[in-house]
């Protein structure tokens, strides 16, 4: 049964990545609070002698460096969550390599380095590609341990627990799959998004307006990454090179549109809004995971054009991305939304299939449109691989969000002109491509040891 609420799935933090920057960041955060839990406990009378150790394993340590990893970690030991931490601080942390830091606890006072941090590049011995190990010494002696998997989005894992799932509330209505999801709804008698809604007031515990408005909040930030980026000009961080370009792209949408090449100027504004984004979350700087922040772009540029160029108002865009999230759970509990598990088609091919759906659901669309939008979408993601050159969110993150959008809208397109009863279900897509991704080879799971991250550099360029 499916029990992911839109605020799990839609959650504000740092970019660049959910898996590797707001995942570990959480995790860290809840091992501090098990520290000081056991600290009161153990009533130990002095200070002296304490560290911690922290290891990262598989894709957290391939590419761990290169998306912050390590200063997302120590963010969390010192207490910060992802919606709340200060970017500015955040992304100067083991800025002096050095440099001595200390994490404060009530009567005890833990230092920590950036060396307490471990990158273990050997083969991994943990089942998860996204593996961190937190301990607590003191005098050298284990005094705590726990092991935590960061499963994309952001979500995590506790080793033998699903921390996701205690003490969960359930569903009004359950269902496990679209198949599933359709027979509730012609049984409860309700239009999709009232049927969504009534379902994320039981998962969240909010009222209505509760609901509303946390989706308004998240449309907000999204709205306010666009804006950030579209205003931005200048290098990302990472040692690439790789020029920020959205606000050209948005300039030159602009100019089309006095050349009356509106149909250009579509496609410019929509790459726009994605690059403005996905160019904002490799800089470090807040976004929503929508799913994930590899893919954080796509979701945000769809809005941004229905608010904004299309004028569409608010109160149907709030209830167009509680359908887009519907298909973000689904995907999540049946596949995967995480890079690191079955390779970028399970993020960005996720996204664009929520995107389209939102599109779907705005412009009309029924249940069965919805379905097919998101299936087409997704299906022409099907092998996409994660290859991210220097394991940082830039390439080809930022124009594969850009594409991503574009892609989204055809889908809706296709899909709302669609007479015949489609050949594969959005079920048997989503199958298709969690069995496409465990084939994928390790390499092209956020790695950065396979495809563009391997030829990057190779003679030729
Ligand atoms: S290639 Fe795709 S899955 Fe991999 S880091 Fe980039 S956006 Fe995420």
């Amino acid at each position: 049964m499916i029990t992911t609420s839109f605020f799990e799935l839609f959650k504000i933090g740092p970019g660049p990545s959910s898996s590797h920057t707001v995942g570990p960041m959480r995790a860290a955060n809840r091992f501090r609070r098990n520290i000081w839990k056991f600290l009161q406990k153990t009533q130990e009378p002095t200070n002296k002698g304490f560290n911690i150790r922290v290891e990262l394993y598989g894709a957290l340590a391939a590419t761990g460096h290169g998306h912050g990893t390590h200063r997302a970690i120590f963010a969390g030991l010192l207490g910060q969550e992802p919606k709340m931490v200060d970017i500015e601080q955040l992304n100067h942390y083991f800025e002096e390599p050095q440099k001595k830091y200390t994490i404060p606890f009530k009567n005890w006072n833990i230092p920590f380095e950036e060396n307490d941090i471990f990158f273990d590049y050997s083969p991994s011995k943990y089942w998860h590609p996204n593996t961190l190990k937190f301990v607590l010494l003191k005098d050298h002696n284990t005094l705590l341990e726990e092991v935590y998997f960061s499963i994309g989005g952001g979500f995590i894992e506790k080793e033998g627990i699903k921390i996701e799932m205690l003490n969960k509330p359930l569903p009004k209505y359950p269902y496990s799959n679209f198949a599933e999801l359709v027979a509730q709804l012609e049984k409860s008698n309700l239009s999709i998004d009232d049927f969504l809604l009534e379902n994320e007031i039981a998962l969240s515990e909010r009222s209505t307006e509760g609901v509303l408005k946390g989706i308004q909040e998240i449309m907000e930030v999204m709205h306010q990454s666009v804006l950030g980026g579209l205003s931005k000009e200048g290098i990302l961080p990472g040692g690439l090179n790789v020029s920020r370009r959205a606000k050209s792209m948005y300039e030159n949408a602009l100019k089309m549109e006095s050349q009356k090449r509106y149909g250009d100027a579509f496609f410019a504004r929509l790459n726009a809004y994605a690059l403005a984004t996905s160019e904002e979350n490799a800089d470090g700087q807040m976004v929503v995971t929508a799913p994930t922040n590899g893919a954080a772009g796509i979701i945000p540029a769809c809005l941004e054009y229905l608010k904004n160029d299309c004028k569409m108002p608010d109160a149907l865009l709030q209830r167009g991305l509680l359908v887009a999230g519907m298909i973000g759970y689904i995907v999540k509990e049946n596949a995967s939304i995480s890079g690191a598990e079955l390779g970028c088609q399970a993020e960005v091919g996720s996204a664009a299939a929520m995107a389209a759906a939102l599109f779907s659901f705005v412009y009309g669309g029924d249940i069965h449109q919805i379905s097919s939008a998101a299936e087409i979408a997704m299906e022409h993601h099907l092998g996409m691989t994660c290859d991210p050159i220097k394991g940082l969110v830039q390439v080809p993150c930022i124009e594969r969000n850009a594409n991503g959008a574009i892609k989204a809208y055809n889908a809706y397109l296709l899909a709302s002109t669609r007479t015949s009863k489609p050949l594969i279900s959005f079920d048997q897509v989503v199958e298709a491509m969690r069995q496409t991704g465990n084939d994928l080879s390790s390499k092209y799971k956020e790695t950065a040891r396979g495809g563009l991250a391997a030829t990057y550099g190779m003679p030729g360029s």
